[in-house]
């Protein structure tokens, strides 16, 4: 069978450290990596993420990251319509260089497609506790949840099509990729081995997000009855805190009960509303974002970087967006848990995208070469990606990835028979 592509990530700094050349050259050899992307506005993330040390960056053993900055070069002018602004490296050797640039061009040269990455979050915490604090998501008591931007919110809509537009405008890339974090999901956690696991995980969202001003008018545009899904939902959050006596008892009995998720949403309309409510939400932003970088770009590939487990309690219709959207990349990293056994909720999870997506969305998988990652199963998730349909394959991440895993990549797909080709058709003829 074909894959389009090999999709491999990085990040500013390890250009930096390693040399681009020498990243390229190692990826187009261990990997058959005809695709990069500049991870370009990157969340507050020690890396490497999943080990202790970098197995081969040669300067450091770790590298600690700002939050939520921005490594290329914003224009101005784009971002005039909103007082948010994308936050620039504060250290002299990240600044010094436009890193999308770079890559861009050091890609280029080799043939390959080049994209950028908008990570987890847009803006940092620093900022979203102070000046733009009227920008995160709110809970039912109207706390905070900083760093957590609220889609609604007239500005972070502004924001983020602005981001888009400076990528799309400015960088000759082919595609733009998110994970950008939703709605929160609420307190659901500690209980989610519980009986009722499913049921508790979908009441938690009444203590997530988000119920701010913004919502609550996008939500009244709807014609939603805020006040009535505030007050029913509150019932069920304050259930949370073992002081509610009444509350708590009517939670505890639910989850010591066999009550499902579907029986909760049959019983309790405003929390289907308040579900509901919130994917549309997210469907609209993204549905912006399209409309406005297609304008300009029609051929741009606006790509989701699905990871979510439960993506519909972050407020992510995953069909819906799909449906806007040119492209989607799972997030499953499980080779690196080194669990062979865990190798079957990949290909699930997997399923569930292309349920979702349909069959002719075009679909990457990940494969994570990092520890504890072994060659055997690096290869087997390769197998597994093949036969759920993936139209690529994307490795995370180059930056902990340990030597033999990066090669077992290439051999895995010479194993499975797989060709990797831009120019095949997307089925086998
Ligand atoms: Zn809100």
């Amino acid at each position: 069978m074909f894959w389009k592509e090999v999709v491999a990530s990085l990040y500013p700094w390890d250009l930096l450290d390693e040399g681009l050349d020498h990243v390229l050259d190692v990826l187009e050899r261990d990997t058959l990596t005809n695709s990069t992307y500049l991870v370009a506005l990157m969340h507050d993330e020690k890396r490497p993420l999943t080990d202790l040390y970098y197995p081969h960056n040669p300067r450091r053993k770790v590298y600690w990251t700002e939050d939520s900055r921005a490594y290329w070069r914003p224009d101005p002018d784009t971002y005039r319509e909103t007082r948010i602004k994308p936050r620039i490296s504060d250290r002299p050797e990240i600044q010094e260089r436009d890193w999308l640039q770079d890559l861009i061009e050091g890609s280029r040269r080799r043939g390959m497609t080049v994209g950028a990455e908008l990570s987890h979050t847009w803006v940092d915490k620093v900022r979203t506790e102070g000046e733009l604090s009227d920008v995160v998501q709110r809970g039912i008591s109207g706390d905070p949840f900083a760093g957590r931007i609220c889609p609604n919110h007239p500005d972070i809509r502004a924001y983020g099509v602005a981001l888009y537009l400076d990528l799309a405008n400015h960088y000759d890339i082919d595609f733009i990729q998110t994970c950008l974090i939703g709605f929160h999901p609420g307190n659901h956690q500690p209980w989610a081995a519980s009986g009722a696991g499913e049921a508790i995980r979908l009441v938690g969202i009444a203590t997530g997000g988000c119920f701010c001003e913004h919502c609550r008018a996008a939500a009244e545009r709807e014609g939603l009855d805020w006040n009535a899904v505030v007050d029913r939902l509150r019932w069920l959050a304050e259930g949370f805190n073992a002081y509610n006596h009444r509350q708590a008892f009517d939670l505890r009995l639910l989850r010591e009960s066999s009550t499902t998720a579907t029986a909760l949403l049959a019983e309790i309309p405003e929390l289907y509303a308040f579900l509901k409510f919130r994917t549309d939400s997210l469907t609209r932003f993204f549905g912006q974002i399209a409309e406005a970088v297609h304008a300009v770009r029609p051929r741009m590939d606006l790509r989701l970087n699905h990871f979510a487990s439960y993506p519909e309690l972050m407020g992510l219709d995953l069909k819906a967006v799909g449906g806007l959207l040119d492209s989607v990349r799972s997030s499953d990293y499980a080779e690196q848990l080194g669990d062979p056994a865990r190798m079957e909720t990949k290909r699930a999870y997997l399923h569930s995208i292309r349920r979702a997506i349909g069959p002719d969305k075009y679909f990457l998988s990940a494969i994570s070469p990092r520890p504890k990652a072994t060659p055997a199963l690096v290869k087997q998730g390769i197998l597994i990606s093949a036969q759920c349909g993936a139209d690529a394959l994307t490795i995370g991440h180059y930056d902990g990835s340990w030597n033999n895993c990066l090669r077992a990549i290439r051999e895995g797909i010479d194993e499975a028979d797989i060709v990797v080709d831009r120019d095949a058709p997307m089925y086998r003829s």
